[in-house]
């Protein structure tokens, strides 16, 4: 891109400006003209020791008469009443004495921000605002809640327990040897598939390259829209003039443009395979069973296995088991009934569930929200 030259130059530029400055009058504390030899104000002169100031604001010199005097050198002190004279004055200003030996006043440079007074101390940092008391007590009660809940759940109190019911499901879950009807790619078919037919379809789609198009592209651009004017430095001329230097800094915003690109169409071309139908005897998951009960001790259905080598249709087979053990619970001291099918987040187990008969009583533990955590199945809790 070639914005550079569009939008002009990316460099910092550098300016120069002739200002006029002002002294202060030691003597009556008037604020002078920088060019002034005298105090408007008293008539004191303006002495050796009398300092010039220059401002952001100062007026800029344009008038031609008037930048040669600013750049025509420092002012000269007279030996003999410390007045100053312009450089181009041949006599003093104040006596009238001849120019000879007259020293000139300093021509200073002021580097960026040094002639400026410091604006006091840096102020110390605010501390941040005080979180409102409304969102303070919401924290607390919401932390307080926590901790009592916590507090609850953590303790636990055994309670005597009686079992009122108990009830058992046994699942098998099986497959059976079937024959099914299926159909893939021709590379993809089983061996021991029987086919039945087969068909030509779309497999895939391949991008032909279809020449070109010119589309529409947004894009961002970084436009040049002015300069910052920052000082850089400043020179006392020794006249009550200063010659201030800027760096005139690039500004840029950023802007969305549009432009249009070549861009490579393509267009879809299929690919065509034989998609294949066949039978293919495979097991598949059929109905399982199921058995349930109460007191009665817990049995396995009947699942129907059969079985042959190699596998013939009809053939049946387990594929997996499943057992889920619950007990019905009475708390003794208030009536509350529980389910219970597992104990500290495990199941039940057979064994346990072979114990805990209707009728027979136990020390159960209860958190303090009320669960029912655990039935102490050992001969200590008994
Ligand atoms: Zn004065
Ligand atoms: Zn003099």
């Amino acid at each position: 891109m070639d914005s550079k030259k569009e939008n002009g130059s990316d460099e910092i530029r550098v300016i120069e400006e002739i200002v006029e400055g002002y002294w202060i009058c030691p003597n009556c504390n008037a604020k002078n003209r920088g060019a002034e030899q005298k105090c408007e104000a008293c008539g004191a002169i303006r002495g050796e020791d009398v300092q010039f100031h220059c401002d952001d604001n100062a007026p800029v010199i344009t008038d031609e008469a008037e930048l040669a005097k600013a750049k025509a050198g420092p002012d000269w002190i007279c030996p003999f009443c410390s007045n100053t004279s312009p450089a181009s004055a041949e006599n003093c200003t104040g006596c009238g004495s001849a120019r000879n030996s007259g020293k000139q006043r300093a021509v200073k440079e002021i580097p960026p921000g040094g002639a400026k007074p410091k604006t006091g101390p840096d102020k110390p940092k605010t501390p941040p605002p005080p979180m409102p008391a409304a969102f303070k007590i919401g924290c607390g009660i919401i932390l307080l809640l926590i901790l009592v809940a916590s507090f609850l759940s953590c303790r636990e109190t055994p309670e005597k327990i009686e079992i009122i019911d108990n009830q058992w499901t046994r699942i098998i879950e099986r497959q059976e040897y079937k024959t099914v009807e299926e159909s893939v790619w021709e590379d993809e078919v089983p061996q021991s598939a029987v086919k039945l037919s087969s068909s030509r379809e779309i497999r895939d789609y391949k991008q032909i390259p279809d020449g070109f198009e010119e589309v529409e592209e947004t894009y961002t651009e970084k436009v040049k829209v002015g300069e910052d004017k920052v000082e850089d430095g400043k020179i006392d001329l020794g006249n009550g003039r200063f010659q201030v230097k800027y760096k005139m800094v690039p500004k840029y915003k950023e802007e969305q443009r549009t432009r249009m690109v070549k861009k490579e169409k393509f267009r879809k071309e299929p690919i065509y395979a034989e998609k294949v139908t066949f039978n293919i005897n495979r097991w598949i998951d059929t109905k399982p069973v199921e058995l349930k009960g109460t007191q009665d001790e817990p049995k396995w259905p009947d699942a129907g296995v059969k079985k042959n080598t190699p596998p013939q249709i009809g053939d049946v087979s387990e594929k997996a088991r499943k057992e889920t053990y619950m007990v019905k619970v009475k708390r003794l001291s208030d009536g509350k009934e529980y389910e219970v099918k597992k104990m500290r987040d495990k199941e039940l187990t057979f064994d346990q569930f072979m114990k805990l008969r209707k009728g027979t009583q136990w020390e159960a533990i209860f958190s303090g929200l009320g669960e029912l955590r655990e039935i102490k199945l050992d001969p200590a809790g008994k």
